[in-house]
């Protein structure tokens, strides 16, 4: 990939409008559907993440999590010393969202064949289906039975989650972590939990395709309560 800088265009250019006009209006998402979290976001605005990370894609897809990345910026920029600087800052920023929605649509344009019909322009990503049932972890830790405690197996893919949350989870909203060893966020999103069966149930779908096998934690939580860990593993 090549990264381009054109920093005599700087003065009058202000590449960022014509992006956000298509970015921050292009897809609704109502239900924030694979959103992730806002540590994530605040990390994407910053340029904290390599640019082949796959979170760039969401944002590519997603006009509420593009628009808040983009507020983030603009507040920074703000506060920012000179008029300058913000300028040559908002071309740097969607510099970078252009790097990662021109690979994007290579990614997502790549594999397929000439023939392909217009009926099947979402991207060719197969996602896996995987249903969690984590309410007998709940049960586990009550009565300290000596079982030891099974991982989550998740495969190497775009997995949409369905979590099944243990017992007295309240609908509301839900961040879902795949945490390494180090306790260091990997992959995640956002979701919405909804009592379906009068079973708090969270679907999400994280993008596992980057992470090496191996052991990992599931974690989620309810926005603003503590985290709740599940042994997993990445198969
Ligand atoms: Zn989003």
């Amino acid at each position: 990939m090549v990264r381009q800088h054109n920093p005599t265009r700087d003065d009058d250019l202000r590449p960022g409008d014509e992006i956000d006009e298509l970015l921050g209006e292009a897809n609704p998402n109502p239900d924030r559907v694979g959103c992730p979290s806002r540590e994530t976001l605040v990390e994407l605005a910053r340029r904290a993440r390599p640019i082949d990370d796959p979170a760039y894609e969401h944002l590519v897809k997603c006009s509420p999590c593009y628009r808040e990345v983009r507020a983030f910026q603009e507040e920074w920029a703000t506060g920012a010393a000179s008029r300058q600087k913000r300028t040559r800052w908002l071309v740097a920023a969607a510099a970078v969202l252009l790097i990662a929605l021109a690979s994007t649509w290579l990614l997502t344009r790549g594999p397929e064949s000439p023939s392909s019909t217009p009926t099947t322009p979402r991207t060719q990503v197969a996602e896996v289906r995987t249903e969690l049932d984590l309410r007998k972890y709940a049960v586990l830790r009550n009565d300290q039975s000596a079982e030891p405690i099974k991982s989550v197996v998740l495969p190497v893919a775009v997995v949409e989650l369905t979590l099944l949350l243990p017992v007295g989870s309240e609908p509301g909203t839900y961040d879902v972590q795949l945490f390494d060893l180090n306790l260091k966020a990997r992959a995640g999103a956002r979701a919405a939990g909804r009592v379906r069966n009068f079973i708090t149930t969270v679907q999400a779908t994280v993008d596992l395709r980057k992470l090496e096998t191996g052991p990992y934690q599931l974690a989620v939580r309810r926005v603003g309560e503590d985290w709740l860990l599940f042994p997993a593993e990445l198969r």
